[in-house]
């Protein structure tokens, strides 16, 4: 029975990698009829943000991504917060200790900052272990006085000399690690708390989990995490690993970064996210106005294909689709406009019902109430296709609502207010809306019959309804103006 697990740490914003692979997880569980774990690894006290745990919840739900067992709704392999593990960790790293795996370690930290300073690029392990105080160097008395006096230690694991750590990657197929490379790294620390290391090999086993996706970035780790697993003697249900490419730069070079999202300003993270301590907002997709439905389906395109030229895919399509053998090894550019075009392909696709709720939301932000619901669908429709992102359909149209305070008069040469106002005077008089074709007719024949080329004073004609040189069909516009409205209008603009 497949089971996987997503297992961040509430450390602030989720970058859109972490969603995407909550995503890649979410996807592989539902294509193999599988369990899809949220564990919150909070182990590290002092990068814990609070507040980040129900954000990342939040992230999920809002992709409908939704996890079968978590915290708030737990299955039968809790707690599925690692601080609330704390007590099962200590056993197991005794047994290592006295399997011969692992050792305590007393070095303070000025003994360590004093070795770091020494040695540059110093990595406790297998060329300076022996000149440490810990286990290996002192004798059994020494480390039960130690012990007993409640001397402050770390246990570390023992990393082996000359050995070549292997194992298969789902996507990177066999991967090999030397661990002369490999440090002996920390497993549990002086405050009595496991590191990500341990915590994450014994909560693997212990909630049974079958496949682990996640980032590259883990790649190095996981000979430590292999050698875990050997050592505690449960090689037999270790999961099958799945490092994901990197999500990298619009330019291709190196993984992208919350600092390129503010320099090249577009967000990075699923959602805004506001840093507790300093009240700093970091910007999110939600808010800039993508459809989560566009926003999933743009990051299940980053490192995945179906095989084909297809791009737009939906959430339930992608459950049938996924496979592990469509994750591209390659890191995956991130294109910001190509996520607008996910969101274009979306928005343009969706009902004017699904899409109300959002529409009606931006309008209010702009200081726009807007209460004849079908009025509001017929203007989604007929304006969505125009639409990038949410906020767009403000743009596109605020004039339906309020009438254009400012004209663009520069696109329209000569200056039409002059000119032209008595024909626009005129067709005022007999304006009649009845559909867009005879107002169009009625417009064409009463030009010719004062001398003017239509194509003349259509664009006049827009500019005074939408104040600027976009929008819809102009007699569309109109009409659903009305004729006082398209009056008042015309009225307005040439005074
Ligand atoms: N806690 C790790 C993180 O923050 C999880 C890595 C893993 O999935 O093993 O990404």
């Amino acid at each position: 029975k497949v089971r996987v697990r997503f297992a961040p740490s509430p450390t602030g914003g989720l970058h859109l990698g972490g969603v995407r692979t909550a995503l890649f997880n979410y996807l592989f569980a539902r294509k193999n009829n599988g369990t899809f774990v949220l564990r919150v690894e909070d182990t590290d006290q002092n990068r814990f943000v609070e507040g980040a745990e129900e954000y990342i919840v939040n992230c999920l739900n809002w992709c409908g991504i939704t996890p079968d067992e978590s915290p708030a709704n737990p299955g039968n392999y809790g707690p599925y917060r690692q601080s609330e593990r704390k007590p099962s960790y200590r056993k197991f790293a005794e047994q290592l200790i006295s399997d011969g795996y692992a050792y305590y370690a007393f070095d303070t930290p000025e003994e360590l900052d004093a070795k770091r300073k020494d040695i540059p690029n110093f990595q406790y392990g297998q060329a300076t272990r022996m000149e440490m105080r810990n286990s290996l160097t002192l004798t059994i008395s020494e480390v039960e006085d130690l012990l007993a006096a409640k001397t402050p230690h770390v246990i570390r694991i023992k990393v082996p000399e000359n050995e070549i750590v292997h194992f298969n990657d789902l996507i990177r197929g066999d991967v090999s690690f030397e661990t002369s490379l490999v440090d002996d790294k920390v497993l549990l620390k002086a405050d009595g708390m496991p590191t990500y290391h341990l915590a994450v090999v014994v909560d693997d086993k212990a909630m049974e989990i079958t496949h682990a996706f996640r980032g590259e970035e883990w790649l190095p780790s996981a000979p430590t995490h292999i050698l875990l697993w050997k050592y505690l003697g449960w090689e037999s249900d270790m999961p099958a690993w799945a490092h994901l490419p990197l999500i990298l730069k619009p330019d291709g070079h190196g993984k992208l970064s919350k600092r390129d999202g503010d320099r090249l300003g577009f967000p990075v993270y699923a959602m805004n996210w506001t840093d507790p301590k300093t009240g700093d907002t970091t910007n999110g997709f939600k808010e800039m106005g993508f459809l989560p439905e566009a926003f999933v389906n743009m990051l299940a395109l980053l490192g995945w294909n179906d095989g084909t030229d297809q791009e737009l895919f939906s959430l339930k399509e992608l459950e049938e689709k996924f496979s592990i053998d469509r994750i591209s090894k390659a890191g995956a550019k991130f294109d910001f406009e190509k996520a607008k075009w996910y969101n274009h392909e979306w928005i343009k696709t969706q009902s004017a019902e699904r899409l109300a709720p959002s529409v009606r939301a931006e309008l209010q932000k702009a200081g726009i109430e807007v209460s004849d619901d079908k009025f509001l669908n017929t203007i989604i429709d007929l304006i969505k296709d125009r639409c990038n992102l949410l906020p767009d359909f403000v743009a596109q149209s605020g004039y339906f609502f309020i009438s254009p305070k400012e004209y663009d008069v520069a696109s329209v040469k000569p200056k039409w207010t002059v000119e032209k106002a008595e024909f626009f005077n005129a067709f005022s008089e007999t304006l009649s809306l009845n559909d867009a074709a005879s107002a169009e007719e009625a417009f064409k024949a009463l030009a010719a019959e004062k001398g003017f080329k239509p194509g003349e004073l259509m664009l006049p004609f827009r500019i005074m309804l939408v104040g600027g040189k976009f929008g819809p069909g102009v007699f569309d516009i109109a009409i659903l103006l009305g004729v006082e409205e398209t009056k008042n209008r015309i009225s307005k603009a040439i005074e």
